[in-house]
């Protein structure tokens, strides 16, 4: 008896169908190489974060969900979206969502890296404490190859991962990539390189290191505010010169949507008692935290201003939006309360949980003082005859104005004329003109 069966023609192409397909999942399944996923769902699919996260366990966002948009904007090719600057708060996610996105290139869409912070040293805990853990985690064992993880550095294929401090030229000279990652920018100097050499800023350094790449240069800049300064190239400028995206949420009461900030949280409540609750500028109902993060999902990202750069987009991440849990409303109204205008222990406050920048008021001297001072040089308002040119200083704050005008002389000496104070709130005054 012969054990050879006929088989249809039709059917052995089926078969040889289905076990092509078969074979060709166990690759894809072992070896990940047909898989191209954004940084969010790889995120979702393969991070696991460990016990010094705020929550460990497998990346989910859904606890996080303004943070859909960044990971967006990291993944587009879109040319007005080469720098990704994100002005944030404390507890938001964002130090997680620069692993992702690392781990995310070394695993699937292998290209060159570049990581700053502030200083050399920082730079390389983050790599050891967040991105070697990661790569090392159950996740990927057997998918990524860890010969090339070194404290130093990590290769991947023909690629690298390198880091340095921000505070020099030698790490912006040193390496070109596509990825370069900017974290906590202003703690940077202003200039890192010396003018007369044509250098500048960090972010124009880290541009230029991505220059031969074209659409896939990429830049991301997270970090959390300080001080005004309006300085070519400081993070207030870079900001503003984005499209300044913020995370609009629905009123609870009435649906509006409208975007967390200061000036619509109010304190609620006396003593230890009090609460942090959000003013609605359509309904004028208050509403509680719980009641906004309820339904924050269905937040989105708008823009709030026109781009004056056409390669930046700017977002406003205020600790404000954290998720239930981390810091609370009410702990943010508490530290508020107890914080006085104008001094050191307002700054946390404004910076880390309202995501904005703060200037402490300085001890301005009276006018008469500063006349006083200078009453050798002639009576106020005259000029003296070394004088060769006259400048003009402005201090603006929200509550009152400082200006000085000063007379330059030879050797650069220079002569105070005149000075004074304005009290009074700029926005009024600006909106009164404007009407
Ligand atoms: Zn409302």
């Amino acid at each position: 008896m012969s054990n050879n069966v006929d088989i249809p023609k039709d059917h052995k192409k089926r078969i040889a169908k289905t076990t092509c397909n078969l074979f060709h999942r166990v690759f894809k399944s072992l070896f990940g190489q047909h898989e191209r996923l954004d940084t969010l769902s790889w995120s979702q699919k393969y991070r696991v974060l460990g016990s010094s996260a705020a929550e460990s366990g497998r990346y989910n966002c859904d606890r996080t969900p303004y943070m859909k948009g960044i990971y967006a904007a990291l993944d587009s090719t879109d040319p007005s979206e080469q720098v990704i600057l994100l002005k944030k708060g404390a507890q938001l996610g964002a130090t997680e969502a620069a692993a992702n996105w690392i781990g995310r290139h070394i695993h699937q869409n292998p290209q060159n890296i570049l990581m700053f912070q502030d200083t050399e040293k920082k730079a390389a805990g983050f790599i050891e404490e967040k991105i070697i853990p990661m790569l090392r985690s159950s996740a990927f064992r057997g998918i990524i190859d860890t010969s090339g993880i070194r404290k130093k550095g990590i290769t991947y294929g023909d690629c690298s991962l390198k880091h340095a401090g921000g505070q020099s030229t030698a790490g912006f000279s040193s390496h070109s990539a596509p990825v370069v990652i900017l974290d906590e920018y202003c703690r940077y100097k202003s200039n890192v390189g010396s003018a007369d050499k044509g250098e500048g800023d960090a972010l124009s350094l880290a541009i230029a290191r991505t220059a031969t790449f074209g659409a896939r240069a990429k830049v991301y800049v997270p970090s959390t505010p300080v001080e005004n300064s309006y300085e070519p190239g400081s993070f207030t400028t870079l900001y503003e010169r984005g499209d300044q995206r913020k995370f609009h949420v629905p009123c609870p009461k009435c649906g509006d949507m409208d975007f967390m900030s200061k000036d619509r949280f109010r304190i609620v409540g006396t003593g230890l008692n009090i609460d942090g609750q959000m003013l609605c500028k359509k309904c004028g109902e208050l509403s509680t935290e719980l009641e906004y993060k309820s339904i924050y999902h269905k937040g989105e990202w708008r823009p709030t201003s026109e781009r004056l750069a056409p390669n930046i987009t700017s977002f406003h991440l205020p600790g404000l939006l954290s998720p239930l849990g981390w810091k609370s409303w009410k702990s943010i109204a508490l530290d508020w309360n107890a914080a006085k205008e104008g001094k050191a222990e307002m700054r946390p406050v404004m910076n880390l949980y309202f995501g904005e920048e703060y200037n402490e008021e300085v001890d301005v001297p009276l006018d008469t003082d500063i006349i006083e001072r200078h009453s050798g040089y002639g009576i106020r308002g005259t000029v003296h005859k070394d004088v060769g040119f006259l400048t003009m200083g402005v201090d603006i704050q929200r509550g009152w104005v400082v200006w000085e005008i000063k007379g330059w002389g030879k050797k650069g000496i220079s002569y105070s004329l005149d000075t004074g104070k304005i009290n009074h709130d700029i926005e009024t005054v600006a909106c009164r003109h404007r009407r």
